[in-house]
């Protein structure tokens, strides 16, 4: 029988999609799945397109891997990858590997890594992102795990994964957890993303009273400069969209009810565990909770507020500052992103090198954007930049955005249009540059009513205040 170079278990629409890239690209693949149905249509249907080694138990599936076995297993995340590592890690042998390419959390990802270290075995927890057609054109993918089974593992993955400038996009990121860490930061800045694209259709909606079909060309024309990304492009093909049984844009009969899987709530969990201010992922995953709260946006519409965008609010240049305004607030939320790993690169001792990471996230991957490449440039530079905000480029574009930022924000204010993502990121802006923040007040009032103590700007040490002559 052939031996296969890797397995897939797990055979819904990314896993199928992932074993159909790998024999497209000339390996042989093992495929199996709980449900054997699910196998055999995958051959049915696309057993032309490479070779297939079909198997229907997990006996069979590991005796048709060669060795060291490369099994793939693309499963829903949670107590499913659990079951299967338990259905599969007894059947293997010292040295092989099984890869979760789920989007599992990284602490279970770390977990898992020292549980199957211990029997021996490598566990690689690989990001994966790009979504179905991602998976069978071309992905990004961020393995985890140790240097040794990325040698047996990452030409086959940098095979499949989509390439910019022949560069494939993927990469060792780290240890155990850490390409799944990085993937749930992937998906966070998403969330971010989505919500400020949001806002500025919101924006532009109301502010200029376009229908959505001219916003759809303003957004195709920003596809062209320095927004240019896979999610402006799909904006502009979203709201291009007619809805064919009513004739309307396909926008104004979705329910505007945004949902979440939970990758972006996590992201914020873990921030607030390292101390990071990702605000702009943070206020994209609140605004996308206050959408589905139907109850609290019934009891709140009649209050107070300006309704309707009187004519003449807003100039021709509106849309102009709006662009800006994205841009900047993107800065914003990309570089909290990047902080963010760092944080956690250095809790965990992963050593995740940034630029490796936005030459991996050029392509492939839902955040894909030309915006990536200045990110590697200023992670390339000798003087590693502290912020991304203040590495040279970044820094002149905040330049050229912040006027027009700042007349968005406080019109949508003005307007009563809300833009939670555009605001929060210029007053992070606003906060990191401020020569003195109002912290000292909390300071005071911590030391008055807790005696936590303070620091002084004059002197070194910790210094508690008598606060009136009685206490
Ligand atoms: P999914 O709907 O998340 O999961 C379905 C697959 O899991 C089926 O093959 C199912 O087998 C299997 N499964 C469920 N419980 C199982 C168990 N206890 N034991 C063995 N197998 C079990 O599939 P998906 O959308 O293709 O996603 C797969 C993974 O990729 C998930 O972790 C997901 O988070 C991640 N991911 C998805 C996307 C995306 O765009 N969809 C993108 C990146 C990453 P049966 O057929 O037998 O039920």
């Amino acid at each position: 029988m052939t031996q296969a170079q890797i397995g897939v278990t797990g055979l819904a629409v990314m896993g199928a999609n992932l074993a159909r890239n790998l024999a497209r690209h000339g390996h042989v693949v093992a495929v199996h799945n709980r449900s054997h149905h699910r196998t055999k249509a995958l051959v049915e249907e696309h057993g032309d397109e490479g070779t297939f080694v079909p198997c229907e138990t997990p006996e069979e599936f590991v005796a048709a891997l060669e060795r060291p076995r490369r099994i793939l297993i693309m499963v829903k995340a949670g107590a499913a990858t659990d079951a299967v590592i338990e259905e599969f890690a007894p059947l293997l042998e010292p040295g092989d590997m099984l890869v979760d390419g789920g989007n599992a959390h990284f602490l279970d990802t770390r977990r898992r890594e020292a549980a199957l270290r211990e029997r021996g075995l490598h566990f690689v927890g690989a990001g994966v992102s790009g979504g179905e057609e991602g998976a069978l054109l071309g992905p990004s993918i961020m393995p985890g795990g140790s240097k040794e089974s990325y040698e047996a593992l990452g030409p086959l993955l940098e095979d499949i994964a989509a390439k910019v400038d022949g560069v494939p996009c993927c990469a060792h990121i780290g240890p155990d957890g850490a390409g799944h860490f990085v993937k749930m930061v992937h998906n966070g800045i998403e969330y971010a993303d989505m919500q400020l694209i949001a806002e500025a259709y919101d924006l532009l909606r109301q502010g200029l009273g376009r229908t959505p079909a001219e916003l759809a060309d303003i957004f195709a024309e920003w596809n062209s400069g320095e927004l240019s990304s896979y999610l402006i492009e799909i904006t502009a093909e979203v709201l291009r969209q007619v809805d064919a049984a009513t004739g309307r844009p396909l926008v104004d009969v979705i329910a505007d009810r945004a949902e979440q899987k939970g990758t972006g709530r996590w992201t914020v969990q873990i921030a607030l565990d390292l101390g990071v201010p990702v605000s702009g992922i943070a206020e994209a995953v609140f605004a996308r909770s206050l959408s589905g709260h139907a109850d609290l946006r019934a009891a709140a519409r009649g209050l107070p507020g300006p309704s309707g965008v009187p004519a003449g609010a807003v100039g021709e240049d509106f849309a102009e500052d709006v662009r800006r305004a994205l841009y900047a607030s993107k800065i914003v939320a990309y570089s909290q992103g990047f902080d963010m790993i760092r944080a956690g690169s250095a809790e965990y001792g992963w050593n995740v090198d940034p630029g490796v990471l936005a030459t991996i996230w050029r392509g492939g991957c839902i955040i894909r954007a030309v915006f990536l490449d200045r990110i590697r440039e200023a992670y390339a530079a000798p003087d590693k930049p502290v912020t991304l905000l203040a590495a040279p480029y970044f820094a002149e574009a905040l330049t050229l955005a912040q006027d027009s930022w700042r007349r968005v924000v406080a019109k949508a204010a003005e307007l009563g249009i809300p833009a939670p993502g555009f605001s929060t990121a210029l007053a992070y802006y606003d906060g990191l540059r401020a020569e003195r923040l109002p912290a000292a007040l909390i300071q005071g009032q911590r030391d008055f009513f807790g005696a936590h103590t303070y620091q002084r700007v004059d002197r070194e040490g910790s210094f508690h205040t008598l606060w009136s002559g009685d206490r």
